[in-house]
């Protein structure tokens, strides 16, 4: 994954102090819940 710092000049334009740190989380399922459960729901929700 390439680095994604950019993260910070871009919440500071909307800040007028200083950020100086920020954390990054992801949620999401593995790769076999996805093939296995995944696929059903994100057909379901494609339709509407
Ligand atoms: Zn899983």
């Amino acid at each position: 994954m390439e680095n994604i710092d950019y993260i910070m000049d871009t919440a500071q334009k909307n800040f007028g102090g200083q950020i100086e740190s920020y954390t990054t989380m992801f949620f999401g399922v593995c790769e076999s819940c996805r093939s296995e459960q995944g696929l059903t729901k994100l057909a379901a929700t494609a339709d509407s």
